[in-house]
């Protein structure tokens, strides 16, 4: 398993008891590789599940604090993550891990309706942000996010853990290879049955609730990744048939048109699952079904290849490849601005869905 460095009040505990002055001067026979401490922003289901184990899998950063408002999960996180007193914050003081230099990321794992106002207070902070997938609320909150980001001169990237995974990548590359000619038309649908009755947030418009912007980016995601290109114009419709969702969209239909004449249909629900991505082509096809689960990814060919390349973790793959953007200040895969043009889409698929009629983009 990996660990952080030996922190530095640590390392003078250890004199201490050794008796050694601490006035020495620290010398390391082989310095500590840096790694980059991500401090997680919300302790919610995917924090808990898949972002913190994830972060004891990988290789250039680690979990190094939590900000929660739920004081009582704070001991637990504590002493299983060995995250210590000064690296633990809550809404209201978040801002000043600005004097924590153990901490050089915030990673947004908030309702989506929260991610933009934590974002910024990250970025104000100093602290590169990582924001959970989808960006935000409105295109207003994205470019508010990228500019506090740019101010702060700190790196912003969204977490849309597909475009690190292998399979998807090689999808990624069949855009530009055209193995079987044009693509004509692509299938996206990603989607999930809810059958209880509190969906939480997720049913709560002014949070970000709703199966458009919570499941929705990533057959919207997918479409451009796949085409290759930008869609000209869409038509939408959304539909609810449970009380629950009379405030958001239980189920959302759109169509992309794209300036090769593509076509993308996507579909994203909470009332049915689904979850495939296809391509159409002149002389064949290839498809990822599942293409958006945590785990085994895979898909094939017309000609019957296989796309099966396996992967450890994606969440610490994502992570491992946005520290290293950051040790090395380079380019990041999956910027604020990949985040912003999914939201201006979405912003026109609602918007399509109300009016009724097809939006040129
Ligand atoms: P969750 O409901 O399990 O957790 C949300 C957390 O936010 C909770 O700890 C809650 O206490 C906290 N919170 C703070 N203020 C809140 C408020 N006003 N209302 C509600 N909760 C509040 O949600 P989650 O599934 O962990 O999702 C969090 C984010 O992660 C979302 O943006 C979601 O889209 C994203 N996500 C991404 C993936 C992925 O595969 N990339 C998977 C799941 C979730």
């Amino acid at each position: 398993m990996n660990r952080p460095p030996i922190s530095r009040r640590d390392l003078l505990k250890i004199m201490a008891a050794l008796g050694v002055a601490s006035q020495a001067p620290i010398l390391f026979a082989n310095p500590p590789k840096k790694r980059i401490g991500v401090a997680l922003v919300g302790l919610g289901s995917y924090s808990r599940g898949q972002l913190a184990p994830a972060l004891q899998l990988t290789e250039h950063c680690y979990l190094a604090g939590i900000v929660t408002g739920s004081p009582e999960k704070i001991p637990q996180w504590q002493e299983r993550y060995q995250i210590p007193d000064g690296n633990v914050y809550n809404y209201d003081n978040m801002h000043e891990m600005a004097n924590n230099p153990a901490i050089d990321v915030v990673y947004i794992v908030l309702p989506t309706g929260l991610h933009a106002q934590y974002s910024i207070i990250g970025a104000n902070a100093g602290k590169h942000v990582w924001c959970e997938k989808p960006m935000a609320m409105n295109v207003a909150e994205c470019e508010a996010i990228i500019s506090a980001c740019k101010k702060n001169k700190v790196q912003l990237t969204i977490g849309y853990r597909m475009q690190h995974e292998p399979n998807t990548r090689r999808l990624i590359a069949m855009a530009t290879e055209k193995p079987y000619g044009k693509i004509q038309t692509i299938t996206a649908q990603a989607g999930y049955r809810f059958g209880g009755n509190d969906h939480g947030w997720r049913s709560n418009a002014k949070l970000g609730g709703g199966a458009m912007y919570d499941m929705g980016v990533y057959p919207l995601n997918a479409a451009r990744y796949t085409a290759g290109e930008e869609p000209l114009a869409l038509t939408a419709r959304t539909e609810s048939t449970r009380a629950l969702y009379k405030d958001v969209d239980e189920t959302t239909i759109f169509s992309l048109e794209f300036p090769s004449g593509a076509i993308a249909e996507c579909e994203t629900s909470y009332a049915r699952s689904s979850n495939l991505l296809r391509a159409q082509c002149e002389r064949g096809w290839y498809e990822l079904s599942p293409f958006q689960s945590y785990n085994g990814v895979r898909g094939q060919t017309s000609d019957g290849i296989l796309l099966n390349q396996p992967i450890d973790n994606q969440q610490a793959r994502q992570m491992d490849n946005d520290a290293l953007a950051i040790l090395n200040n380079s380019p990041i895969l999956v910027p604020g601005e990949e985040g912003m043009r999914d939201i201006r889409i979405v912003e026109a698929i609602f918007k399509s869905a109300k009016e009724g009629k097809r939006i040129t983009l």
